[in-house]
């Protein structure tokens, strides 16, 4: 076995870490850890830490590690089927089943499901769906997607741009011109406006709904968000947000995409947040959960309306001109299959609303009085922490103190992982969905003792 300084010297000279300081990495600078093995919700790295992962991975390890279930599935399917395409109506069992299974489970109103590979591209899938569709209605000019700042969509050319974050638009020549971003429903923020949740929910509609009159409402094909704004800050919708919003789109003929990257398959307490917010979205998009991240797989779930004109505009247009190598690779289709039946055997939809809901009530009864302690917000099995430098005003703390961080690293101490989020100084925790309470416990403790310890 290489011993670790042989890792790690290999790590710094050949490997091109994505979402990683270049420069200090290189130099030898900066985070470096190399993971040895997981099981259940600790991971354990080459130097011996166990640490508890209070964001699953990047929240996608939801059934926990080390599930042998799905490890025998992937085998056995590795050893009869590795690979075969699914181009022209090719597929395999693994494929077929997952595809009904998740259909199954998806909100009402969905028709059918597209498989890609990670959320990025179930996104960039949606995208062309979404310009086909119009394309196919004689509405070559309506094209602009809407997304939301702090959103997060993925890294790619496209994905990128709807990502509303600007660390991913910066010196990349992004967002592309047929995005355009409206504002977050980051109610934290607009509590000195003066509104209430409601008033703020209004306020974001009104913003669509002008932004629609100033670029054209003919000129605009779709909107995408996420249910709970995830990498942006974990930030749940404001009250009525989505009902407002839904009303604009559907006053002006746009889409609706969900990313469920993040919230599909359980990690709300409810088996989509399309269902946990009452959206009517006319595409979904799931990855992480899908899976528990055993093997990339991603989909785009389209509904009716959407597959009705794909199916009219297939005799004028002939074969759809979109696929991947890996769409519908069996073996992320087995690990997407014994991960679904996991889940429900396990009953970690419920477990995530209940055990979410004792960690965020945790989480608000020892640091919601804290000095520093802006917002504690959460839903299901997703949590943050938000710190300020002045909790009556919510002035931010400057960022070049790096206090999120500072907190996210006397917790790694302490032997939990939390992320700072991007923006702001915001512990993000998204643990598994089999978290015990006695896990939570551990999760509660260690974020206490770090705020302290870095905050007073
Ligand atoms: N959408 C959302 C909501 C996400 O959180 C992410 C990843 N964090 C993505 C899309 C992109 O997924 P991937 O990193 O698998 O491309």
């Amino acid at each position: 076995m290489l011993t670790n300084d042989e890792l790690s010297k290999w790590d710094r000279e050949s490997f091109f870490h994505p979402s990683t300081n270049i420069g200090q990495f290189a130099r030898g600078e900066g985070a470096q850890r190399i993971i040895r093995t997981a099981e259940g919700v600790h991971i354990i790295d080459r130097d011996g830490h166990r640490l508890l992962d209070g964001f699953a991975g990047l929240y996608c390890v939801n059934v926990g590690y080390g599930r042998t279930e799905i490890a025998d599935a992937i085998a056995k399917q590795a050893q009869e089927l590795a690979y075969y395409h699914s181009y022209a109506g090719h597929g395999s069992e693994a494929s077929i089943t997952l595809a009904k299974m998740v259909m199954d489970r998806a909100p009402k109103g969905m028709a059918r499901v597209y498989f890609g590979l990670g959320g990025s591209d179930a996104n960039e899938t949606n995208v062309k769906l979404v310009w086909y569709y119009n394309n196919i209605r004689g509405l070559p000019q309506k094209k602009k997607i809407i997304s939301r700042w702090r959103g997060y969509h993925g890294s790619g050319l496209m994905t990128g741009s709807l990502t509303g974050l600007e660390l991913f638009h910066k010196k990349f020549d992004l967002p592309l011109a047929q995005v355009i971003h409206t504002e977050a429903p980051y109610y934290f923020r607009r509590k000195d406006a003066g509104m209430t949740e409601e008033q703020f929910s209004a306020h974001c509609a009104e913003e669509l709904e002008k932004l629609i009159a100033a670029e054209g409402a003919d000129t605009i094909a779709a909107f995408i968000g996420e249910p709970v704004l995830g990498t942006g800050g974990i930030v749940p919708p404001p009250k009525g947000y989505w009902q407002a919003i839904q009303k604009v789109l559907a006053r002006h003929d746009i889409l609706l995409i969900a990313d469920e990257v993040v919230t599909g398959f359980g990690r709300l307490g409810s088996m989509f947040g399309s269902d946990h917010y009452g959206l009517s979205p006319d595409i979904i998009t799931c990855a992480k959960g899908l899976t528990s991240a055993y093997a990339p797989l991603s989909g785009s779930i389209v509904g009716e309306r959407v597959w009705e004109v794909l199916m009219q505009g297939s005799d004028e247009f002939g074969v759809f001109g979109h696929g991947w190598t890996y769409s519908a690779h069996p073996i992320g289709a087995a690990a997407g299959i014994a991960n679904l039946k996991l889940i429900d055997e396990l009953g970690l939809v419920a477990n995530a609303g209940r055990t979410g809901a004792y960690l965020n009530q945790r989480m608000q009864a020892a640091l919601g009085g804290h000095a520093h302690v802006g917002e504690i917000r959460g839903e299901g099995m997703l949590c943050a922490v938000e710190l300020v430098r002045d909790r009556e005003t919510r002035a931010f703390f400057d960022p070049s103190e790096g206090v999120g961080g500072k907190v996210v690293a006397a917790m790694l101490r302490r032997g939990v992982i939390a992320r700072a989020m991007p923006q702001g100084d915001i512990i993000g925790l998204a643990p598994p969905l089999c978290l015990t309470e006695a896990e939570a416990d551990v999760i509660v403790g260690a974020t206490v003792e770090s705020v302290s310890e870095v905050l007073g």
